[in-house]
């Protein structure tokens, strides 16, 4: 899979309101802290929508939490490495 600007825009959008697609999903990642775990850690959820909720990362508390029912290779750190640089730049997390 190519990655590219778009690509990496349209899996920003799958991180939000995903509340089926984490539970679809087998593993999540999250392209702010770069862990992955299984989905069924992701148990807090904020409700921007209300019909859809959006999935809170369980390591950092950031809503930057993708499952691999989205398409997009979660479990694969180049990827989630790509995403936090585009949508994060250069940010210090806490580290554990
Ligand atoms: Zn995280």
């Amino acid at each position: 899979m190519t990655t590219n600007t778009s690509n990496l825009k349209a899996a920003h959008e799958a991180s939000f309101a995903n509340e089926k697609q984490i539970k679809n999903s087998q593993t999540c990642g999250c392209f702010f802290c770069l862990n992955k775990y299984p989905s069924k850690q992701v148990v807090d959820w904020v409700n921007e929508e209300q019909k859809a909720r959006t999935g809170i990362c369980p390591e950092c508390g950031i809503d930057s939490v993708l499952g691999d029912a989205s398409g997009y290779p979660v479990s694969e750190e180049a990827f989630l490495q790509q995403m936090q640089e585009f949508f994060f730049g250069q940010v210090d997390f806490p580290t554990e």
